[in-house]
């Protein structure tokens, strides 16, 4: 299995895998643009989660499209990286698919099914 090679330069962002919490409390964010633990703005937050979302729609059109697989997977690896959802990781596994990467794929798929699982 390859894993994504981590840049020194994505400091700010974790790569993460859960949802997104309060940089200051750590308490798990749900959209909002203040903490309502600590006060903390979180606008930033919303920027990315935002953003993610704006990938998201670009993403759909790229797979919906049938010949846009490579940017589909650059922008679904770009979204994941952003704000990691459910919604998401299942998008990115369909652009590996595309790609014909399917080893990836289903490791994600995996994941997220795992992740369903302990949620409930
Ligand atoms: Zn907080």
């Amino acid at each position: 299995m390859s894993e994504q090679p981590s840049s020194p330069s994505s400091a700010t962002f974790r790569p993460a895998s859960a949802a997104m919490v309060c940089p200051t409390c750590r308490a798990e964010w749900r959209g909002v643009a203040t903490c309502p633990r600590c006060g903390s703005d979180l606008t930033v937050l919303m920027r990315v989660a935002r953003r993610a979302w704006e990938l998201r729609q670009a993403l759909h059109a790229a797979l919906c499209a049938g010949n846009r697989a490579t940017e589909a997977l650059a922008l679904a690896r770009t979204a994941c990286q952003l704000h990691t959802t459910p919604h998401g990781q299942r998008l990115l596994a369909l652009a590996l698919l595309m790609n014909g990467q399917r080893a990836e794929a289903y490791a994600l798929i995996e994941q997220v099914l795992q992740e369903q699982k302990s949620e409930h």
